[in-house]
């Protein structure tokens, strides 16, 4: 496998932009920093017009809230952050919109929760509305749905809910713009012999020993969290950066190269999905192909629910199915766009059928060529 090398911002197909709240509000007082964010505009429309598809995550919604709300300058409870979170995220939405749309750059507010990202059936929903979004040239500007999160369901930090995102959307790059400019071989403020870590291939005790407690402040985040994410990335093919995200136009700057630290993958976003697929072990059902569609996945395409005509077991929409020959040989495994009751309305059938026999228009495909692993991809990965 050769090694990824340094990305090019501009050579990205899809990046994750994470932006801490200490970017998007001001520490003193709150407030939007507006001009920062229209600087950002203008690198994100440059980014665009090199057909990136890009993604924000983007915190700030209880810095911005709590102010507003009279909750500033204390420790708050779960129920102040959420009320925080509520005031805040509509202010945020509209700060953001209000930076974009002058550059030409749609946008569109996704708020997930931890369930959204590891349940399936949630997972493949979100990201089919990214993948809708993004085929739009729309800009998902993505928080945590800090209002239903319990404590123990939080992400807390969105330098993990970036990661799971980029890892949701196969998206190859992610940056994390912060307050720091990258990881440092110790704490830069307290040890003078600190120096930047500019590349990190694996996530390490030795790196991990780097990184020092949280920082206080408005983030929840500190280098631990960073960490957390760049692990999450890299095991999805996605190489993560940690940039300074303080002066204006920052990431024009990291694409000229600025300091910065890259978390490198050692492999494609697609090859981790198919991996990630490859090891599910609850397989839910079978679906049992004609000679046709065997032929036509053997040469990379997707399972149309035209060549199928079998459906054994009960699933739902997401769960990982096998898919076999009537004879019963193993031709692969992949994730099943349509529950096995739908799966056996439209099997047989025109994808153009779908909606008039389920009364809804779901994926043309049963089983995406992204979600589907052939028996040869499973074994190597297994044995890999
Ligand atoms: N979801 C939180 C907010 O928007 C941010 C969490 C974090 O600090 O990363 O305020």
């Amino acid at each position: 496998m050769t090694e990824r090398t340094i990305p090019e911002l501009g050579s990205a197909r899809r990046l994750v932009l994470k932006i801490g709240s200490a970017l998007v509000a001001d520490d003193r007082t709150g407030s939007i920093r507006e001009e920062w964010l229209s600087s950002l505009g203008q690198d994100i429309a440059r980014l665009r017009s090199r057909d990136i598809d890009v993604a924000i995550v983007s915190s700030g919604a209880i810095a911005v809230g709590r102010r507003d709300l009279g909750l500033s300058g204390c420790e708050l409870a779960l129920d102040q952050k959420q009320a925080a979170a509520a005031r805040g995220q509509i202010r945020l939405a509209h700060a953001w919109q209000e930076a974009l749309e002058p550059h030409g750059v749609a946008i569109a507010q996704i708020l997930l929760t931890l369930a959204d990202t590891e349940e399936r059936r949630r997972h493949l929903n979100a990201r089919a509305t990214m993948e809708t979004l993004f085929g739009l040239g729309v800009v998902p500007v993505i928080n945590e749905n800090d209002t239903v999160a319990t404590e123990e369901i939080r992400y807390g930090d969105n330098d993990r809910l970036a990661a799971r995102v980029a890892q949701m959307v196969s998206a190859d790059t992610l940056v994390l713009l912060s307050d720091v400019d990258g990881l440092y071989t110790a704490d830069p403020r307290t040890d003078p012999d600190a120096t930047l870590v500019p590349v990190v291939r694996e996530v390490t005790a030795e790196i991990e020993n780097m990184a020092g407690a949280a920082l206080p402040g408005y983030s929840s985040g500190g280098m631990i969290t960073k960490l957390e994410a760049a692990r999450i990335a890299i095991s999805g093919g996605c190489a993560m950066a940690i940039a300074d995200g303080k002066p204006a136009n920052a990431l024009s700057r990291l694409s000229q190269g600025a300091r910065c630290t890259w978390f490198l993958p050692a492999m494609a976003p697609l090859a981790a999905r198919k991996r990630w697929i490859a090891a599910t072990i609850a397989i839910a059902g079978t679906l049992i192909v004609d000679d046709g569609a065997a032929r036509a996945l053997g040469a990379g395409k997707s399972l149309l629910p035209a060549g199928i005509t079998g459906v054994d077991g009960d699933f739902e929409r997401g769960d990982a199915v096998s898919v076999r020959t009537a004879r019963g040989a193993l031709l692969g495994r992949g994730l099943s766009a349509y529950s096995s009751a739908d799966a056996r309305r439209i099997m047989g059938r025109k994808s153009r059928e779908i909606e008039s026999i389920l009364g809804y228009r779901g994926r043309d495909e049963m089983i995406h060529r992204d979600d589907l692993v052939l028996d040869a991809q499973t074994t190597e990965s297994r044995d890999s």
